[in-house]
């Protein structure tokens, strides 16, 4: 189906929730990242969305709600802290994670205790989540372990004909995944940094515990390994030295890094770009004026640029890990787990 077959939004989102229902999987844009939706009681269709996506069985799935009443049909107990947070900033890119009721399938949390919860501030989402009348389970529409989709476009080229249909609702607004926060344990904590900075989530309900990698894993399986990763390697750079350059080597000379594409925040995170090594052929600034915000928001496209530039290796400079800044070097430390392993070594 093409993007432009059924322009009316509303009937897109008509006949998508028309799919759902069927128990087909649907491609919708939030606020974060386009979603790869099915309905979330409906085990089989659940299933359909880790094929598409060959996402493991084991990395469970967020549930999207279009009101706050429906927690009450989902989680067991909701926490006076969850209470707060979720008045205070839902609808919007946080994920609460509750002890489930039993009507969530267990194919969702991939056997945990906990059901990762969201109401998205999308319009179209939460237009499909009530036309469709179910919580809708949905990762990002991508295949697993790449880079998150914040336009049609990108659902398009990688899974357009895997999936029932794609709802173009534009550019996603925020553009980063949701800060996902448990509180399954003793004190809340932060699973995942995203789109609502954790200042925000800690001013509503105090210190949120950062778990360590170790016990993350345990919490959040997903959380592991390489993800949102570039197919041309990607590799973080410690810093700018001290007269702004880069300093890049290879490690096996015989194979030289002729291009290198650059994300840094801004302009001024480099201080000198006639200092940068001459190989670096393109540069992609997050944002001109160095907000975090906006950053986040470019991040995926100008990861994706980048991959089809035909560079031989993408370097991240780091951002300052401030308000979304910790959910953007998240996610680049992520996807270099992957360049590491094909990249040459650098050295400042
Ligand atoms: P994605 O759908 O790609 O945005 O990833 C969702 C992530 O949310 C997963 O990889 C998990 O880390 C986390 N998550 C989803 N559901 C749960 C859950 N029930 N308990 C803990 N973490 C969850
Ligand atoms: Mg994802």
């Amino acid at each position: 189906m093409s993007l432009n077959e059924l322009t009316d939004i509303n009937e897109q989102i008509q006949e998508a929730a028309d799919i759902i229902r069927r128990g087909g999987v649907v491609a919708f844009p939030t606020e974060t990242v386009y979603g790869l939706g099915a309905n979330a009681f409906d085990a089989q269709a659940v299933a359909r969305v880790f094929e598409v996506k060959r996402r493991p069985y084991f990395d469970p799935l967020i549930l999207h709600i279009a009101e706050r009443g429906w927690l009450g049909d989902l989680a067991v107990d909701v926490p006076m802290a969850a209470k707060r947070l979720i008045d205070a900033l839902w609808p919007g890119p946080l994920t609460v994670v509750l002890p489930k009721k039993p009507v969530v399938p267990d194919i969702v949390t991939a056997g945990l205790p906990g059901a990762a919860l969201r109401m998205p501030s999308n319009e179209i989402a939460r237009g499909l989540i009530l036309a469709a009348g179910v919580p809708i389970a949905a990762p990002s529409a991508n295949l697993f372990g790449s880079v998150s989709p914040t336009a049609a476009e990108h659902v398009m080229a990688q899974l357009g004909s895997a999936v029932d249909m794609v709802i173009d609702g534009g550019e996603c607004s925020v553009g980063i995944e949701s800060t996902i926060v448990s509180f399954m344990g003793e004190e809340p904590a932060l699973l995942r940094p995203g789109g609502t900075a954790l200042e925000e989530i800690e001013a509503v309900i105090g210190r949120v515990v950062i778990p360590s990698n170790g016990e993350l894993v345990n919490q959040s399986p997903g959380r592991s390994g390489t993800h949102y990763a570039t197919s041309t390697p990607l590799i973080r750079i410690g810093g700018v030295d001290k007269i702004g350059g880069i300093n890049i080597w290879c490690t096996d000379p015989s194979k030289p890094i002729a291009k290198i594409g650059l994300i840094a925040l801004s302009p001024a995170s480099v201080p000198d770009p006639a200092a940068l090594p001459p190989a670096v052929v393109n540069i992609e600034y997050l944002s001109a004026s160095g907000d975090l915000r906006e950053a986040a928001c470019r991040l995926f496209a100008a990861m994706r640029r980048l991959d089809a530039a035909g560079v031989d290796a993408i370097a991240a400079l780091p951002v300052p890990s401030v308000g979304l800044g910790l959910a953007i070097n998240d996610r680049l430390s992520r996807a270099a787990l992957k360049g590491e392993i094909a990249s040459p070594q650098i050295k400042r």
